[in-house]
């Protein structure tokens, strides 16, 4: 296939075409990469060129592409039943999957509410927190808590918890206004800090919050922001002390990225008062086939919806609410976890330390970090658009990836054999050396 196809996709695309998180006149110099197909981690232009997705695709892909055990799920569902709603109706592959996730909270979380994607997951946590205080009569608690730089997605009362300044600023007038506390980040080492924070808005607004956000151990959107369980621990102590819901978004941590099934595993919950009182799942629960989000919660909370007047209950829904397309996709990488995939992903993740290890002495590196299969780094530079800079040189590496500002990560499919370690850590290496040196 010709370098005229390729040109041809590019530019049909631009006219059709509104990209997401895309300055569309930007877009014009750095035209969309049309891909053919998908095998493994590779992914394959018309011109026969090939890129590693180095980000699994918005970290949504855990197995890479076109894994024919995920394949073979959704055409067995599709043969069978492709979609049914689920308000009146129910079906194997969503009563599965709600019984499995259950399973892997012990039961704490024994409830699961379908949406389709990760802002809509969001949505859900922060109306059923909101409903179910007001169903107990504690109608005051309408306030939400998130961290600062934290990522919850976009849509009105995501954005409103969400504080990253390029997808909120235009917006902020229609948002509701969420309480922003300190985010604890282990390059600042101020874990006790962004506690001190948090008790502090408790102690006074506690009456009027309804819930606490947070995303468990990495914050993804904010450039790999890491911080270690021991805060999670004590802000889910704190919830318990201020009577405030817990909302752990798992959307990009969940699914075995950080090194256990949920980053939550990390907290070592020992009784039904660890977990916290939503976790969120989307992006890799189906490994990058089907759009599913997830909302699983307790008892307490469902209990309280629990009525013969309609209105109690939680009315929300989505056309496309527990679709079992994608119910057999996730219930297909369920299988991969059952079947031990979680040693795999410890593997994979010490070769990438290994692979990576000699950047850590860069002169222009720092906070060289991992949890999991995320990797990330910090560069400092004077070059302008580094992160556009650094996609484009990284393209013709054979590498597929896309810094956040001047923080560059790996968050790979769960594929890395020492080989592949290899070819990313040289990849990065030599993409870096491009940039810098064009400065
Ligand atoms: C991606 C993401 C979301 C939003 O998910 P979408 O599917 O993009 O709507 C929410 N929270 C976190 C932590 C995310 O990384």
């Amino acid at each position: 296939m010709s370098e005229a196809v390729q040109h041809d996709w590019q530019r049909r695309s631009l006219r059709a075409v509104w990209h997401p998180c895309t300055q569309m006149a930007r877009a014009e110099r750095v035209p969309p990469l049309p891909i053919a197909r998908g095998e493994g981690p590779w992914l394959y232009d018309h011109q026969g060129r090939r890129y590693f997705d180095a980000n699994s695709s918005w970290w949504v892909n855990l197995f890479g592409h076109a894994d024919p055990a995920l394949n073979a799920a959704i055409k067995h569902q599709l043969d069978t039943l492709p979609h049914v709603m689920l308000a009146g109706c129910t079906h194997e592959p969503a009563v599965r999957l709600a019984e499995r996730l259950s399973a892997r909270t012990g039961g704490v979380l024994g409830h699961l509410f379908f949406g389709s994607d990760g802002a809509s997951a969001v949505e859900i946590a922060l109306k059923q927190s909101f409903h179910s205080w007001r169903n107990r009569g504690r109608d005051t608690k309408r306030e939400f808590v998130c961290l600062k730089n934290g990522y919850h997605g976009e849509t009105i009362g995501a954005l409103a918890v969400t504080d990253v300044a390029v997808f909120r600023d235009a917006y902020d007038p229609l948002l509701m206004q969420a309480h922003i506390v300190t985010s604890p980040d282990q390059r600042l080492g101020n874990e006790q800090q962004a506690l001190d924070d948090l008790r502090a808005l408790l102690s006074e607004r506690a009456h009027h919050v309804a819930a606490v956000i947070v995303e468990p151990l990495v914050q993804g959107a904010a450039g790999m922001v890491m911080h270690a369980p021991s805060y999670l621990r004590q802000v889910r102590a704190l919830c318990r002390e201020f009577d405030v819901h817990l909302i752990a978004d798992e959307i990009a941590v969940g699914c075995g990225r950080t090194g256990t099934f949920f980053a939550w595993d990390q907290v070592a919950p020992a009784s039904a008062q660890d977990w916290p009182d939503f976790l969120l799942l989307s992006k890799g629960i189906t490994g990058g086939t089907m759009p599913l989000s997830l909302v699983l919660t307790t008892d307490e909370v469902y209990q309280a919806f629990w009525s013969d007047d309609v209105a109690r209950g939680f009315l929300h829904s989505h056309s496309y609410t527990g679709n079992p397309l994608a119910c057999a996709a996730a219930n297909a990488v369920l299988d991969r976890f059952d079947a031990g995939q979680l040693t795999a992903n410890q593997q994979q993740a010490g070769l990438l330390t290994a692979a990576f290890a000699p950047l850590a002495s860069h002169p222009q590196v720092s906070h060289l970090r991992q949890r999991g299969t995320i990797l990330a780094f910090d560069v400092t530079t004077k070059v302008e658009r580094f992160s556009e800079r650094f996609h484009l040189a990284a393209r013709e590496h054979e590498l597929l990836i896309r810094p956040i500002g001047q923080t560059v990560y790996l968050m790979p499919p769960y594929l890395i054999d020492e080989g592949a370690a290899a070819f990313l850590a040289g990849a990065v290496q030599a993409s870096l050396e491009e940039v810098l040196h064009a400065a």
